[in-house]
């Protein structure tokens, strides 16, 4: 049994991954340098599900392999839930998080400490082949992680905007400096990974 992760991000793939482990067991998890290259959409949905589902049904139609892809983002109270799904490339092309990072913390400079609310949100999209007479099969999950924009950068785990967010659960903490296990047992993509994973596991083995 295999599955393919949609996701060129290195360290979001190195979460998935982990994250999934446990839940499947016998099955080859693929990312798309296991996979030949094909045209990967470009993510114009306004939506995190809209991007989730648009990079899984390509995956699926391309490799014809069950593929799950994640969208995610932060979405900032005092900026009206922005970066949201512009999170990745908030500074311009080409993607670069350092530059996302300083761009961010400059936009919340005259934003007081109990204005800076914020949450990360991950939508994660499943789509399996159809079987023989029958209906392909799609499974779209939310999960979030909610917490504040911290002033400064700290920390050298995780990716993204990891180095300037404290979740509520660890507000002395960025998730850039909580160990892996402890970010996935709170995190947006944990949640949502875990809902999922029971669903994925049964899709594989019908
Ligand atoms: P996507 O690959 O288009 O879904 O972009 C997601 C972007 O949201 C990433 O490039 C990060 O900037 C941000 N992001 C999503 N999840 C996380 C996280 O767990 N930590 C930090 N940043 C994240």
């Amino acid at each position: 049994m295999k599955v393919l992760l949609a996701s060129r991000n290195a360290k979001k793939l190195a979460e998935m991954r982990r994250i999934l482990a446990p839940h499947l067991a016998d099955v080859e998890v693929l990312g798309l340098d296991d996979v030949p290259g094909y045209d990967e959409p470009v993510e114009d949905q306004p939506t995190f599900a809209g991007n989730a589902l648009l990079k899984a049904r390509a995956a699926l139609a391309a490799t014809g392999l069950p593929s799950v892809a994640d969208d995610s983002g932060l979405c900032v109270d005092a900026l009206n839930g922005m970066p949201g799904v512009l999170s990745a490339r908030w500074s311009g092309r080409p993607k670069s998080d350092e530059r996302n990072n300083a761009l961010l913390l400059d936009q919340l400079q005259d934003v007081p400490d109990d204005r800076r609310g914020a949450h990360f949100t991950c939508v994660i999209a499943f789509c399996a082949p159809a079987l023989p007479g029958g209906h392909g099969h799609e499974v779209v999950v939310e999960g979030r992680m909610d917490g504040r924009v911290i002033r400064e950068t700290r920390g050298s785990g995780g990716f993204g905007y990891d180095v300037l967010f404290c979740a509520e659960e660890f507000p002395d903490l960025t998730t850039a400096e909580l160990h892996p296990a402890d970010k996935d047992a709170i995190s947006h993509r944990g949640r949502a990974l875990r809902e999922i994973a029971p669903q994925i596991a049964g899709a594989l083995s019908r």
